[in-house]
């Protein structure tokens, strides 16, 4: 093996190559590894394209486009005359040039990576330690492979274990995880940077989220015992910047709780068995009223205290888990089932998590796997194991949901390991009333003096019942150690296509009512600041100067060498310059109304805008409906529109430019994130203007066929979206670091950021519709543990200026049997996983390669199952219960417009489903993978829910196949983004006039997208049910009513996932091939 592969992605000529590695610091002297999907050898991998089919297919291929076609509404000859608004001087250069942009190298504002230093671990206190303390940190010496095509990695030199902690070090700088490939191409995108740049995640939110609104519960307040930070001595804020600064000082123990007079109005007097606490359970609790009510999270029965004898094994979580086991006999999960037989599938209701098999206690306290997921919730011990079973093994995390209940805590003293710099969390054991043991790297820390009172109960010596250790998701308010500048302010700055071609989609009128319509809802506080930019063939500025009767408009015309006409006014605070920015909003649609100008200058623009948002950073979002034509960043159409069907492989798939992704690693270094509006008709190269957002954790919305009078479904939804995104709560500056108990590592990020070191996201945003996912690898044998566990961390600055950081810890068994891990499969997740690896593999090599990958992992995962698991050989295609809709969801993937051939897709359509893919949290993603088909012209109150003293009918989910429908029904389809009723010809009558409000089927309007508000329980209840269904996520999913006449019938029955098609196998047809590549 070699480092070719690895090298060839981010070695010389590309600065910013993007490559698997995280850390491209001490690439060369890894070992190479395979991680990627490539086919085991030996395998016969799926054709990569199936036979076609004989005879006609179950529909015909019909026209993309769900709306009218793109030549409807081109442009008629433009007005003659440009009107340039008076007094609106077209600049060339400032006298003095332009202000000089902030260089990113520069100790410029902003959370920065702390230098690379080792941060050398503190010696270890005597107290502590069944295992030395790691002084410095060895490169994993396994190479983490993905399984289906390596060999069991070589089990590293030998030596004890004990010796080999992980030892996750406070700043990840240093220690390469051992990635590069060999064979196979990468699988990921991720950035591999420059250690100058940084990067996040970003999108806005702040204000109560109209959907999801987060609910958060906190500590502090007038005389609650957690607001210590307001009595913090404001220390000089060690140069941290990420979530782990260091312990204050290195070998000085834990900080102290400060002299008595620091608590003094918070605490009682520490009494004198403060020090040696008789009983954990002493003290009666004598909890405030207001901290009772402040604290109902937390009512959950506290874990028992545990205080296993102190010994050398490691994980001594819980007596309870010497006991722990699978069930005998065989658990559900792993009924064998003949898939070939099996003609009820899905289960009647969404399908679920499953649950980790581990003690009640410890799962009764783990995290929620709307938050943190692991595709195998029973951890193999081995890596040779996890080869054997053939399953990818990852997390998919969504870590700033909005959530209803959020524990928040605020303390001058935040608990983490001095070693490895975890967080406290409910699956650390306290070995006494005074030290706990970290459960990511065993190091055994002192409890600090703080945290020996519980505010809950208000009283001391019950560290085991502090909300920390009693939540798995808990969020904290951070002191100073945590920020190296002031937290900045909420920045908003808005760039838009002002166009011919963007005038005529009418997208600047919807926008600009939203920001006026939501300007107040705008998180941030009387800090937040905005600005405006357009853009044509010139790039225009807004001077919003305080004393101006009206906003300015200045014209750059030197778009070669873009430079800020009066930077000091193009930025403004928000709460000063309302009406200006108001009468900006509203004479901006009409401004340009009659404009020749069809050039795009994006590029510039952008530059422009990152120049203005440098010094604060910010989040940057832009609206573009067309391909960039002019100056820095121009693209040309690479679509043929003759290759939309193809059969073979799809070019284009990767950025033509690397212009987008450097001048996003500029923006994540300057934490600024960008999020791309794409509003368009035509092709836009999305592949390539989606690199601006994916490296600096922006977020991409796509809304293909952008038309305000044509397409007033697509208007809605925009409309919808838009008000999220600018009301939804948004976190600045943010970074997340995941740790992972030691033995485990972190190979492949998914989602869009900037990967800092081997376990850190550089996200300038963070917004709470965001996903993530990672691949994981086992480097050291988990022998004698009984469970692992991983800790998400993520440091922001909220809105209103507070450095906060929320911590997600999931803990999940290790087991040592290949029919434990098949039991513990979550098939959803592995679905998610392998979708975000396979949209890699489809840049860096083919997507043939990734489709081939996709078939194989099914092919492996089954044929695993039936040689080491089955004991009785019988004839089928057998799958444990947990896996029987796997060849489903992987033959729905190969449909997926990201994936699928042979059928005719855009291009951009297929990026802007890979984008999805990567970054939708997977609750979202699955709805695209596989929609949900509902029967609703009989909706009956039957097992109806009670939301919000609604009755939402509730019923079952059918499979997608033509079987299921019938011309006397009416269905919805529910794809995520979009939603399909489609009405059969011979529907009841009844349907058409208390649901639709029409006569009959022939009065069904073509592009009806709305269902009228009719006084009925019919039209009741199926209101009820699609808008419950639309509360379920925090995109607005258009809804096209169809007939079998409807344009739209196409992309539905695309849907038909369990049909054959001209193109591809039906389901049955696709478990044959299984079957007979599994039998080979
Ligand atoms: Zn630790």
């Amino acid at each position: 093996m070699s480092t070719a592969g690895f090298n060839a992605q981010n070695g010389t000529g590309q600065p910013y190559a993007n490559g698997p590695s995280q850390n491209p610091v001490g690439v060369q002297q890894l070992p190479a590894v395979n991680y990627g999907v490539m086919p085991q050898p030996g395998y016969n991998p799926m054709q990569a394209k199936a036979p076609a089919p004989q005879g006609p297919g179950l529909y015909p291929s019909g026209p993309y486009q769900h709306i009218p076609p793109v030549s409807s509404y081109q442009p008629g000859v433009p007005p003659a005359s440009y009107p340039a608004p008076p007094g609106q001087p077209h600049l060339t250069r400032p006298p003095l040039g332009g202000p000089t942009p902030p260089h990113s190298a520069s100790p410029s504002p902003g959370p920065r990576l702390p230098p690379p230093q080792g941060t050398p671990p503190p010696p270890i206190a005597s107290t502590s330690g069944y295992y030395p303390n790691p002084q410095h940190q060895q490169p994993p010496l396994m190479a983490p492979a993905w399984q289906y095509n390596s060999a069991p990695p070589p089990m590293g030199p030998p030596g004890p274990m004990s010796t080999q902690l992980r030892g996750p070090a406070t700043n990840h700088v240093t220690p390469p995880a051992p990635y590069s490939s060999t064979r196979s191409p990468s699988m990921s995108h991720n950035a591999v940077q420059p250690p100058t740049s940084q990067q996040g995640y970003g999108q806005p939110g702040g204000a109560p989220p109209p959907m999801n609104p987060a609910a958060s519960h906190q500590y502090h307040g007038s005389g609650a015992p957690y607001g210590t930070a307001t009595t913090m001595k404001p220390a000089a804020p060690p140069p941290m910047v990420n979530d782990t600064p260091q312990p204050p000082k290195a070998d000085a123990g834990p900080p102290q709780p400060g002299p008595p007079g620091r608590h003094l109005g918070h605490y009682p007097s520490l009494p004198p068995r403060y020090q040696h606490p008789a009983s954990p359970h002493g003290g009666p609790s004598t909890t405030h009223p207001a901290i009772q009510s402040a604290t109902q999270p937390y009512t959950r029965p506290p874990q028992p205290y545990q205080q296993p004898p102190p010994g050398p094994g490691p994980a001594q979580l819980s007596p309870s888990l010497a006991t722990m086991s699978l069930q005998s006999g065989t658990p559900e999960t792993l009924r064998v089932v003949n898939l070939l037989q099996e003609r009820n599938l899905l289960p009647s209701g969404p399908v679920s998590a499953p649950t980790p098999c581990l003690p009640q206690d410890l799962q009764k306290v783990n995290c929620s796997p709307e938050v943190f997921r692991c595709t195998l919730t029973s951890i193999p011990q081995t890596q040779s194991l996890l080869n054997k079973a053939k399953m990818p093994l990852g997390l998919l995390l969504h870590p700033f949901k909005d959530l209803s209940q959020l524990p928040v805590v605020t303390s001058s003293t935040i608990v983490r390991c001095r070693s490895c710099r975890t967080y406290i969390n409910p699956f650390v054991s306290f070995l006494d009333q005074r030290r706990w043991k970290c459960n990511l790297c065993y190091r055994v820390n002192d409890v600090p003096e703080e945290f020996m009172y519980n505010p809950v109960s208000r009283s001391y010596g019950e560290p085991h019942k502090r909300p920390e250790v009693q939540n798995a998701t808990i969020e904290f308010i951070a002191p100073s150690e945590y920020m190296l500048r002031p937290p900045q302010p909420a920045v908003y700055l808005f760039v838009m296509d002002v166009s011919h071609n963007a005038v005529e989609t009418g997208y600047l009128k919807v926008f600009c009512q939203s920001v006026l319509d939501n300007i107040n809802l705008l998180p941030g506080d009387s800090r937040t600041k905005i600005g405006f930019i357009t853009f044509d063939s010139t790039v225009h500025f807004y001077n919003l100067q305080e004393g101006l009767s009206q906003p300015q408009m200045l014209i750059v015309s030197d778009i070669e060498d873009i430079f800020l006409p009066t930077p000091d006014s193009l930025l403004v605070n928000l709460s000063e310059r309302k009406e200006l920015v108001q009468d900006l909003l509203k004479s901006l649609p009409t401004l340009f109304e009659k404009t020749m100008e069809t050039q795009s200058a994006l590029g510039s623009a952008l530059q422009a805008a990152f120049k203005l948002l440098s010094p604060t950073g910010g989040r940057l979002s832009v609206f573009q409906t067309q391909l960039p034509n002019l100056g820095v960043g121009a693209l040309q159409s690479r679509e043929d529109p003759n290759q939309r069907a193809s059969a073979k492989d799809i070019q284009h798939l990767s950025p033509a430019t690397d212009f987008y992704k450097k001048l996003a690693l500029d923006c994540s270094g300057q934490q600024v994130a960008v999020d791309l509006f794409l509003l368009s008709s035509q092709y836009c190269d999305l592949a390539s203007l989606g690199c601006i957002s994916r490296y600096s954790a922006g977020s991409i919305y796509y809304f293909p066929s952008y038309h305000h009078q044509h397409n007033p479904a697509q208007v809605e939804r925009f409309q919808k979206d838009l008000k999220r995104y600018l009301t939804r709560k948004i976190g600045f500056e943010a970074v997340m670091r995941i740790r992972c108990t030691k033995g485990l590592s972190i190979h492949t990020f998914h989602g869009n950021f900037f990967v800092r070191s081997t376990d850190l996201l550089s996200l300038p945003n963070v917004n709470p519709d965001a996903g993530f996912a990672v691949q994981m690898s086992i480097e050291e044998n988990l022998d004698d543990m009984q469970v692992v566990s991983f800790q998400a961390a993520l440091l922001y600055t909220s809105s209103k200026g507070e450095r906060r950081i929320r911590v997600h810890t999931l803990c999940l068994p290790v087991v040592h049997s290949l029919s434990d891990i098949f039991a513990g499969a979550d098939v959803q997740a592995m679905a998610g996983l392998l979708s975000c690896m396979a949209v890699d593999r489809s840049v860096t090599a083919s997507l043939s390669d990734a489709r081939d990958a996709m078939t194989n992992a099914a092919i492996d995962s089954l044929s695993s199952y039936r040689q080491s698991v089955l004991t009785i050989q019988q004839p089928g295609l057998l799958a444990p219960a947990c896996l029987r809709l796997f060849p489903l969801y992987i033959l729905a993937l190969l449909k997926q417009k990201a994936f699928r051939t042979g059928t005719s897709t855009r291009l951009d359509d297929r990026v802007a489903s890979m984008c999805q893919l990567k970054y939708q949290p997977l609750a979202y993603a699955m709805l695209m993978i596989h929609p949900a088909l509902y029967r609703v012209d009989d909706l009956t109150d039957e097992g109806a829910l009670n939301v919000s003293e609604r009755t939402v009918p509730q019923p079952r989910l059918l499979q997608l196949s033509v079987e299921k429908l019938s011309r006397e029904g009416a269905f919805l389809m529910d794809a995520g983004t979009i939603m399909y009723l489609w009405i059969g010809r011979n529907c009841n009558p009844n349907f058409f006039t208390q649901v639709l409000g029409v006569p009959d089927y022939a009065a069904v309007p073509e592009n009806l997208y709305l269902l009228p508000e009719l006084d009925t329980a019919e039209s009741q209840r199926t209101r009820a049910f699609v808008g419950w269904l639309r509360e379920q996520r925090p995109f607005f999913p258009s809804l096209h009513v169809i007939r079998d006449e409807s344009q739209l019938k196409v992309p539905f029955m695309q849907n038909m996932i369990e049909d054959r098609t001209e193109s591809a196998l039906s389901y049955y047809e696709f478990l044959l091939h299984l079957q007979q590549q599994i039998s080979k």
